[in-house]
């Protein structure tokens, strides 16, 4: 008899214990949708806050208090609910900044917590060349220039937003034909390629006739191939050496004054002719630009690894004027790159090169 209503006893807690655990569940779910009702919002808001944030998410919406511009981040179609904390976190420092510019930010994954949202901001995270790393000078450059994010990418990347020959590296020449030389990377005076060849017969008119050995074959086989389209391409000016360009420079500041040489030509050292990857093309002239060979070298150079260096419209990222002449070999790879994405060897250096592992 005794054992029982033991038996009955335990019955009854497990059937309390059972009904004590449904009980608190529902209490605390109900609890939620009351407290959300409680904060002003509407039932289909609430439905949508319970479908599109993780339950370990509510204390967070409920410290929000009512808030449309969380209903706006839930409805986007950019919403990844993975990200939700990450959206909190940025829109509560940015509550007056648009709403998609905040997503959008949020959702490039870059650490930008920081950094004020803002429409420019937003835009330069989608920019394919965008490195994270060089954030504060974008949005001081955007800032300050009325230009699109693009440029703002490419006068940063490049540095030319630092002003030229004012930061000075040495180049790097562990990268090979990629070796990058302009007004802030340069060139030892006593650095000479140790492979160079000599460019002779067709391939050749001019004094400086030295190429390093793969830049030299694949020139000569660009020549051969335009030859074929009865196109008669061949070098001016190769490899030239440091003393070469003081000569040469010097003689430009006498005629033409310093501000004026340096834009079109280099000071000793920080010029690409020394690397001996580089080569003057048919006629050192404004005049070559619009000729069938500049043309047919404008769209055909990169499928043998050269590039047009200073392109027009490019001045202000190179530091050079445009000369349809100059032409830099960069291998196939890199040079299909730079011509389908229509970007400078600054900017592809820094992004593919210079970029630090993110
Ligand atoms: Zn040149």
């Amino acid at each position: 008899m005794k054992k029982m209503w033991i038996i009955i006893g335990v019955i009854l807690l497990c059937l309390l214990g059972v009904s004590l655990f449904f009980f608190f569940n529902y209490e605390k779910k109900d609890s939620i949708e009351d407290k959300l009702k409680q904060n002003g919002y509407s039932n289909a808001e609430v439905t949508l806050i319970l479908n599109m944030v993780s339950n370990n998410d509510y204390d967070l919406v409920l410290n929000l208090g009512y808030d449309k511009s969380l209903i706006s981040i839930l409805s986007s179609s950019d919403y990844q609910e993975s990200l939700f904390e990450n959206y909190i976190e940025y829109y509560v420092k940015n509550k007056d900044e648009n709403i998609n510019d905040i997503i959008t930010i949020v959702n490039s994954g870059y650490d930008l917590m920081d950094y004020p949202a803002s429409s420019l901001l937003a835009s330069l995270v989608k920019e394919k060349y965008y490195i994270n790393n060089n954030v504060a000078r974008y949005l001081d450059y955007g800032n300050s220039h009325n230009v699109d994010s693009k440029k703002v990418i490419s006068m940063v990347n490049s540095k030319a937003d630092l002003g030229f020959y004012s930061n000075i590296y040495d180049s790097d020449l562990n990268v090979g034909n990629l070796v990058l030389v302009n007004k802030f990377y340069h060139l030892k005076e006593d650095y000479t390629p140790n492979d160079l060849v000599t460019l002779s017969g067709q391939y050749n008119r001019g004094a400086n006739n030295k190429m390093r050995k793969e830049a030299a074959d694949a020139l000569m086989k660009m020549v051969d191939a335009a030859g074929l389209e009865n196109i008669t391409i061949y070098n001016v000016s190769a490899f030239r050496s440091y003393d070469y360009q003081v000569n040469l420079y010097n003689g430009y500041i006498k005629r033409d004054g310093q501000v004026a040489a340096d834009k079109y030509s280099a000071r000793p050292g920080y010029s690409e002719h020394q690397t001996g990857l580089c080569a003057d093309l048919n006629n050192v002239s404004d005049s070559f630009d619009g000729s069938d060979e500049a043309i047919w070298l404008k769209n055909n150079a990169y499928k043998y690894g050269f590039i047009l260096r200073f392109p027009k419209g490019k001045e202000d990222i190179t530091g050079y004027k445009y000369e349809s002449w100059h032409y830099r070999y960069v291998g196939i790879e890199a040079a299909k790159v730079i011509y389908e994405d229509d970007i400078t060897l600054e900017e592809y250096y820094a992004y593919y090169i210079e970029k630090a592992p993110s």
